[in-house]
């Protein structure tokens, strides 16, 4: 029997001064993700490449302001999210399970290092 259900975003803010997105959790954490590390780590296949194919992440060094700041963000079926992005960038989808793993709060910080 597996009752675990992973706790789902609630709602979100977006900080145009720290230019970071906290997301409200069902379970009341609230995690934060710099714009510019979600960006980075856009999954979808022109980013992050795809079959063998590098993506247009991989020739890059450095992004621009608009690639980086954060407009929107839309549900995607109950799974996850995708961040729509001032360039008009919109295929990324951030499941909550990798949202979640990847909260750069204090919290979620040292439990990763510390281990527990
Ligand atoms: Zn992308
Ligand atoms: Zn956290």
């Amino acid at each position: 029997m597996n009752q675990y259900k992973h706790p789902t975003p609630l709602s979100f803010v977006l900080d145009d001064e720290k230019r970071q997105l906290t997301l409200i959790w069902s379970d009341e954490h609230e995690s934060i993700h710099s714009w510019e590390t979600l960006r980075w780590a856009c999954p979808c296949a022109w980013c992050a490449g795809e079959g063998g194919q590098p993506g247009m992440l991989q020739n890059k060094t450095s992004l621009s302001i608009e690639e980086t700041t954060l407009v929107n963000i839309e549900p995607v079926g109950r799974y996850g999210l995708t961040p729509i992005w001032e360039d008009g960038h919109h295929t990324g989808i951030f499941t909550y399970e990798k949202l979640r793993a990847s909260c750069e709060c204090q919290q979620c910080q040292d439990k990763r290092y510390f281990g527990k």
